[in-house]
């Protein structure tokens, strides 16, 4: 019979971060998949567990996951660990699941600390829905898609960032996001634990040679929210939207207009004219 693959949080700082039942299963398996395994030893050692270690991360996550996947055949069980915080979330992971499950190898999530969800909650943006990017890309093109995602996404928006690149992201996301609240989440479960809450100018104000982990959140683009759901209304009813706010006939067609990305003479022909006269 298949051994199982767990999937074990570890802290992102604090070190008590830690299920009783992730130190059980990291007692328990066979081999401990480790994205760094000088990192994972210290957390090992913090809790007296002692086990082998396989490296597993982004450079060998192809040629590893074999090698990983014939020892779960051979009814090995083994826990994958990164650096910090969820495997499989900007991290390694997704290879050796897909493949595990290709195999009909059981996957167990070993839930614990994930700091985009940990920023999130105590961000004070909206946490109902939210988009989380994780590293924004570093190729021009692919970093220029994501940027105008971002400028569009009506729902929160996580980012994952580097201290030394942080200074150049804000400046980029200072050109779409306009006034929208901003919120840089750092160091979490550290003693520097931070959260600076402003509009982008304030945040790149504040972060001038900040150092430790970071994470940018970004409030959903409320105003094209607003316009979607201007958007969903018959033209009469967007029509009278901007009347009862007291706007002028010439103003509501040219705002009408915008909303739906088409001429003020559409709205005037297919609407105004035939609704409202001259
Ligand atoms: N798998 C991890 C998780 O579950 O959050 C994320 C790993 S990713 C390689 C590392 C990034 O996560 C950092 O660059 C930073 O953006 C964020 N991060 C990790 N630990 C953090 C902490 N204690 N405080 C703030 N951000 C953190």
């Amino acid at each position: 019979m298949s051994g199982k693959l767990y999937l074990v949080a570890t802290p992102i700082g604090n070190l008590e971060d830690i299920t009783l039942r992730a130190l059980n299963i990291l007692k328990q398996v066979d081999v401990i998949a480790a994205e760094d395994t000088r990192n994972t030893l210290k957390l090992l050692n913090h809790y007296n567990i002692s086990k082998p270690l396989i490296s597993y991360h982004r450079h060998n996550e192809e040629i590893k996951s074999d090698i990983l996947i014939n020892k779960l055949k051979n009814g090995e069980d083994i826990a994958l660990v990164t650096d910090a915080g969820t495997p499989g979330i900007s991290d390694p992971g997704e290879v050796i699941v897909k493949q595990a499950i290709n195999e009909e190898i059981e996957v167990v999530p070993i839930p614990g600390a994930c700091a985009a969800i940990n920023a999130l909650i105590c961000s004070g943006l909206d946490t109902k829905e939210f988009l989380f990017i994780g590293f924004l890309p570093l190729n021009k093109k692919l970093r220029k898609e994501k940027l105008k995602e971002i400028e569009d996404e009506t729902r929160t928006i996580i980012l994952y960032e580097a201290p030394h690149k942080l200074k150049n992201t804000l400046q980029d996301l200072k050109d779409i996001i306009g006034e929208r609240k901003v919120v840089l989440a750092r160091e979490l479960t550290k003693i520097y634990e931070e959260f600076l809450r402003g509009d982008i100018e304030y945040i790149i104000n504040k972060s001038e040679n900040l150092k430790g982990e970071m994470i940018i959140l970004i409030e959903g683009n409320t105003k094209k929210e607003e316009k979607n759901l201007l958007n969903k209304l018959s033209l009469e009813e967007h029509y009278l939207y901007y009347e009862k706010l007291g706007l002028e006939k010439k103003e509501i067609i040219k705002k009408i207009a915008k909303d739906r990305g088409v001429s003020k003479n559409d709205v005037y022909m297919n609407f105004v004219e035939k609704n409202r006269g001259n």
